[in-house]
């Protein structure tokens, strides 16, 4: 019982304490989307164990090596600001590291003391630190505010305005701005795109990044990632399609402020009606038509949810994670006859919350932001027992002391592997998904199955 002192009450109203938190540092998110753009060098302005962490974090996740430069703060840039040892970096990045483009995010340090990064890069550039052809890019993501979320669409943010350029030449080609998903959800988005016949442009992009191959060889920078030409012909496409509210819905509208891409802002593809949409989207917009072998991905997940349905039915879910994922894979749930009771993230996300409560039903306990903890949703199951968990590795605790199955969904996945390579989004990571629950459910019928019952055809 590794969690027995969690109460399946609470024993005081929590106001401001947050208890195994749902959610993660704002700079791992930017750090993970500057490493979907192509030889770039992500670059943390703060001390050195802020990077190490965030660092370990994506290393741990995807079992690569993430390389990422620091500030290095001691306690003279801590007191007097960080802005010679940013310099400096710039300068190393270029000249040692052979970067295209260093991505800069800040730690609560530096916001704290209140560095002035546009100012510092502004110095450089004043000052030839930055070679021709080479660039810094930026984005304020201190800690003590927000989730990785909202530092992967700040990042992502940050692309759109140093990047994307508005020129008489309309391109035939559409934006894919993805939300914080898997280098494989990337991957299977580019195979929907290429399936449609629709030319896209999608950044950041870190499949072939973090999902790379081996070949005996370190690459510090794989063959990955958007590059900057791409990026800055989005602001010549024909529309953009923000795949997660939360995470890339910003970058979309900034993109159709900036240089007039007209955006529409989607859920993740993830299940059968939000693949359904970004499809239909991505049709419309790219003038191409659904092909076969796309319907037959369709047919197949169709066919698996009539098959096997009455193991689905009846059944109850709790999930914890990131809102732009939990909120299609609810519906999806609903969708199979599953009854999600329990939900939370700990990035900030009211409209998120109605949202869920609109399609979770008026009995299920939803929560969102400060306090939207493991430990919250753990008391929750204390009460009233799920069926199954969904979450990244910190529910494994839970499920443990709880003996419930956990599908191991989202961000961070330390203790497992398959994420980098199979997809949640699209039909086919709909399939998966089916495949992991049904799984999960037969393997338990099975466990506790009486002699008697214990069947050989399911
Ligand atoms: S919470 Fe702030 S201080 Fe802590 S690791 Fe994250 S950025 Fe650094």
């Amino acid at each position: 019982m590794l969690l027995r002192h969690t109460t399946a009450e609470p024993k005081v109203e929590r106001e401001a304490l947050t208890i195994n938190p749902s959610k993660t540092c704002q700079p791992i998110g930017a750090m993970y989307a500057a490493l979907g753009v192509h030889r770039c060098m992500p670059h943390s302005h703060g001390s050195q164990g802020c990077c190490s962490y965030h660092r370990s974090a994506l290393t741990r996740h995807y079992k690569e090596p993430v390389v990422a430069g620091s500030s290095s703060f001691t306690e003279g840039s801590s007191v007097f600001g960080g802005q010679a040892n940013l310099l400096e970096a710039i300068t190393n990045l270029f000249s040692i590291y052979h970067a295209d483009v260093v991505a800069v995010h800040t730690t609560c340090l530096s916001e704290t003391i209140g560095d002035d990064v546009p100012q510092i890069v502004a110095k450089a550039i004043a000052e030839g630190r930055i070679p021709a052809g080479k660039h810094v890019i930026h984005a304020s993501t201190p800690s003590y505010a927000g989730s990785h979320i909202t530092g992967y669409a700040s990042m992502v943010k940050s692309m759109v305005t140093s990047f994307a350029k508005r020129t008489d030449k309309r391109l035939n080609q559409v934006n894919l701005i993805p939300g914080f998903v898997e280098p494989s959800d990337m991957a299977e988005l580019r195979r929907i795109a290429n399936a449609l016949g629709a030319k896209t442009v999608m950044f950041p992009d870190t499949s072939g990044v973090l999902n790379a191959p081996q070949t005996g060889k370190y690459e510090m920078y794989p063959k990955g990632g958007a590059t900057v030409a791409e990026m800055v012909s989005a602001g010549d496409s024909l529309g953009s399609l923000a795949l997660g509210p939360l995470a890339a819905g910003s970058a979309a509208r900034h993109l159709e402020v900036q240089c007039k891409v007209p955006a529409q802002v989607l859920e993740l593809p993830i299940g059968l009606r939000a693949t359904d949409a970004f499809v239909d989207a991505l049709r419309n917009l790219s003038g191409t038509v659904v092909p076969e072998g796309l319907m037959e991905e369709r047919g197949q997940v169709m066919d698996f949810i009539t098959d096997m349905h009455q193991y689905f039915h009846g059944k109850t879910a709790a999930l914890a994670g990131d809102p732009d994922q939990l909120l299609p894979l609810a519906q999806f749930l609903r969708d199979i006859d599953i009854e999600v009771k329990y939900a939370v993230t700990g990035t900030p996300a009211p409209k998120w919350a109605k949202q869920m409560a609109a399609i979770c039903g008026p009995k299920a306990k939803i929560k969102e932001g400060g306090g939207a903890d493991l430990f919250q949703l753990h008391q929750w199951i204390k009460q009233e027992k799920v069926d199954l968990i969904f979450g990244g590795t910190y529910c494994k605790y839970i499920a443990r002391d709880e003996d419930i199955p956990l599908l191991r969904y989202g961000f961070p996945i330390y203790d497992r592997v398959g994420h980098q390579y199979f997809p949640n989004v699209g039909y086919r990571g709909a399939l998966r998904t089916l495949e992991r629950i049904l799984n999960a459910l037969l393997d338990r019928q099975d466990r506790d199955a009486a002699e008697e019952g214990f069947e050989l055809v399911m």
